[in-house]
């Protein structure tokens, strides 16, 4: 079993929804189902601040429902689901329905709300009345907000809600146009690039904003090493800063653009062996707070298109954990690691591995505090795994190996970059609320 404490071995025993006891060679109770799990990591469940679910408005390529099922099956018990819906999450009955879709769901969906109406970076959402519904962070996820005044007019207001702004960090100007990093492989491609700079000026213009107006501030997939020390500072001078970085930011590189696989376009873009090292690393120096998948499902109509029509964006809510596993414990074998394969990162060099638990909080309790979804806050999400706490938990066996098939995931899109790769570490079962929602790595329902 692992939580925020570590790891010791035990038997976990679930009842009515709630952990009921836990310790060494517990006996079975009677009519109990039993999970094997020898060998096994017991986790909290994972939470995913980051994905997008696509509901309301692009049903064709997700919705609510099979979003959450590929998070159980990801080992995820919570995502916070993306406002750049159709129409966004700017009012109180969006918010509503999509809350209501979660209800039936096989993970906890929460809902983050726009900071501006219709995301356009304008007028601000009514921030008050969906902090009521239980909204905890906000954020025009898609595109960040452009507007200096505007978003320190949104930092103080959210002070008043004790709600936290989500940046979708990039200047919007000088991203414009550009369909990967800006660098060595969109000059030999020939296709136009992103600089680094676009993501790092509005780091430091929303540190500044921070420092300005005293709120409070997550920054949503950073992807540079210079994005990661601005943070790295910003905290260090006591702001109130948190930050995620994806999965693929930290195993993938620009080289993967090679042969202009629009699978391999995202935003922000897949930039450069030493900003994975560097992410990595600030991993491990507690500089970063949590892994979030950005899980952004396109249908392969729209994404299946040139390099420069396809929309930017990758699954990853059933590969996040043994990508994740891969690139920070080290551990053996995923394409995620370094397999030699020559067109991904190669294993981490100097940074030292980091321990299984502190990469599960990164995925687990610490996402868990950033989303208001931890127990002490309320919520029911990130352990620890002790008696009476919610029956929210994963189980992880760390050496199956398996390989991403698109077609077998539980997505309605495929764009996954992971394709045809080995992983190992696989999410063996997943209990939600009690309910083991995942077995044998197999959807209950
Ligand atoms: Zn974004």
């Amino acid at each position: 079993m692992v939580d925020a404490s570590g790891e010791r071995v035990a038997d976990v025993v679930v009842r009515g929804g709630l952990v009921a006891e836990v310790g060494p060679d517990l006996a079975v109770p009677r009519g109990a189902t039993v999970l094997e799990a020898d060998g096994c990591l017991v986790s909290p469940g994972l939470v995913d601040l980051h994905t997008h679910l696509r509901q309301p408005g692009a049903e064709d390529s997700e919705t609510v429902e099979t979003g959450a099922r590929a998070a159980a099956l990801g080992g995820f018990t919570a995502v916070v689901a993306m406002p750049n819906t159709d129409p966004p999450v700017d009012s109180a009955a969006v918010a509503l329905e999509v809350l209501a879709l979660g209800e039936g769901a096989m993970c906890r969906v929460a809902v983050a709300g726009a900071i501006t109406m219709g995301r356009a970076g304008e007028r601000l959402a009514p921030m008050g009345e969906l902090a009521s519904l239980g909204v905890r962070l906000f954020t025009d996820d898609g595109t960040g907000v452009q507007d200096g005044a505007v978003m320190r007019r949104a930092l103080e207001y959210a002070r008043g809600f004790d709600v936290t702004l989500a940046q979708h960090c990039e200047d919007e100007a000088l991203a414009r146009g550009g369909h990967m990093h800006e660098g060595e492989w969109s000059s030999r491609l020939g296709v136009p690039g992103i600089p680094a700079e676009a993501e790092e000026m509005m780091v430091a213009r929303d540190i500044a904003l921070t420092r300005l107006t005293g709120g409070r501030m997550h920054f949503l997939h950073l992807s540079t090493a210079r994005s990661a020390a601005l943070v790295a500072a910003a905290k260090a001078e006591g702001l109130a800063v948190t930050a995620e970085v994806t999965p693929h930011h930290l195993t993938l590189t620009h080289a993967e653009l090679a042969g202009y696989d629009p699978v391999f376009k995202v935003n922000p873009p897949l930039r450069v062996q030493a900003d994975v090292a560097a992410l990595r690393a600030a991993c491990g120096d507690g500089t970063l707070d949590a892994v979030a998948t950005d899980h952004a499902p396109h249908a392969p109509e729209r994404k299946d298109d040139t390099l420069d029509a396809a929309p930017p964006g990758m699954l990853g809510l059933q590969t996040a954990l043994p990508v994740v596993l891969g690139a920070l414990c080290g551990s053996a074998g995923n394409g995620a690691g370094g397999d030699g394969g020559g067109r991904h990162a190669a294993p981490r060099h100097g940074a030292p591995a980091m321990t299984r638990a502190a990469v599960l909080g990164l995925l687990s309790w610490r996402p868990a505090r950033i989303a208001g979804l931890a127990r002490d806050q309320g919520g029911d999400q990130g352990g620890p795994i002790e008696p009476g706490a919610p029956g929210n938990i994963c189980v992880i066996d760390p050496a199956a190996t398996w390989e991403v098939d698109p077609v077998r995931l539980a997505s309605r899109s495929r764009n996954t970059p992971w394709a045809g790769r080995a992983m190992t570490g696989q999410v063996r079962h997943t209990l939600f609320r009690g309910e083991p929602v995942v077995v044998d790595a197999e959807a209950q329902r």
